[in-house]
């Protein structure tokens, strides 16, 4: 079984003052077999991973440009994650989709920019309500994770994150035979894929996860953690979906 990973996702929320947030977790919970990630905005990653240097936290970006330097204004490269201290990064999730208009194949070469730099990439996958209610969830979820991730992923490099588009902070939720039914087929198109290797990579489901729901989606099968934004930001929240996916 692949060690479960709580992951938050601060999006563009956060100011200084908001790494005692990260404290007051850790105090809460030093020690937890699951692994724990904070990836907050840019402007804070430096000083949070030197507060997170001697606890159980890792920090990630948010996203990272494809190349490695260059006239790109406003963007950060993976090596620059990398030298905050930062050793994930999210990348695709849907808000930059949509947003920005990220394409599967942006993700992709973003993707092996993030290996370049020893960082893992969690890719984000997910169809938008009208891609479910036409019956399209699982061709939508298997093209994006088929172009998205390139060919030499491994367990150490790779976490996926299906995230529903409608339900990231809408406060609604796939049932949890849904978000079986969407891990299961994840994990079958992984192990095609990428063999042992995709037995043991991480698929992470996001969307409205909060202390409330995060047990119960904690025990579906293929559920190896969770992708949480909004109850992330809060330690008295965030602390209780630790919980539940270190049962
Ligand atoms: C997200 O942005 O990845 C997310 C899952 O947000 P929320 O938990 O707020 O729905």
């Amino acid at each position: 079984m692949p060690k479960k990973l709580a992951a938050g996702n601060w999006k563009m929320n956060g100011l200084r003052e908001a790494l005692a947030e990260v404290k007051a977790l850790n105090d809460a919970c030093p020690t937890h077999d699951c692994d724990v990630l904070i990836c907050p905005p840019a402007t804070l990653m430096r000083s949070m991973a030197k507060v997170c240097d001697d606890m159980q936290i890792d920090v990630g970006g948010q996203d990272c440009h494809e190349n490695t330097s260059g006239a790109h204004t406003g963007d950060i490269s993976a090596p620059m994650l990398a030298d905050t201290g930062a050793t994930y990064v999210i990348l695709g999730h849907s808000e930059r989709r949509a947003t920005y208009g990220e394409t599967d194949r942006q993700i992709r070469a973003k993707t092996t920019a993030a290996w370049n730099a020893n960082l893992t990439a969690i890719v984000c996958i997910g169809e938008t309500l009208e891609e479910r209610d036409a019956a399209n969830t699982l061709d939508i979820v298997g093209a994006q994770l088929a172009t998205s991730v390139p060919d030499n992923a491994t367990a150490a490099t790779l976490v996926v994150a299906y995230e529903p588009v409608w339900a990231i902070g809408t406060g609604k939720t796939p049932t949890l035979s849904e978000i079986e039914e969407v891990h299961t087929f994840i994990r079958n198109r992984l192990t095609d894929r990428f063999g042992a290797e995709g037995a043991e990579m991480r698929i992470l489901y996001g969307g409205s996860m909060n202390p409330k729901n995060a047990a119960d989606i904690a025990a579906v099968p293929n559920v190896d953690g969770g992708l949480v934004g909004g109850a992330s930001l809060k330690a008295s929240d965030f602390i209780h979906i630790v919980q539940a996916l270190n049962a």
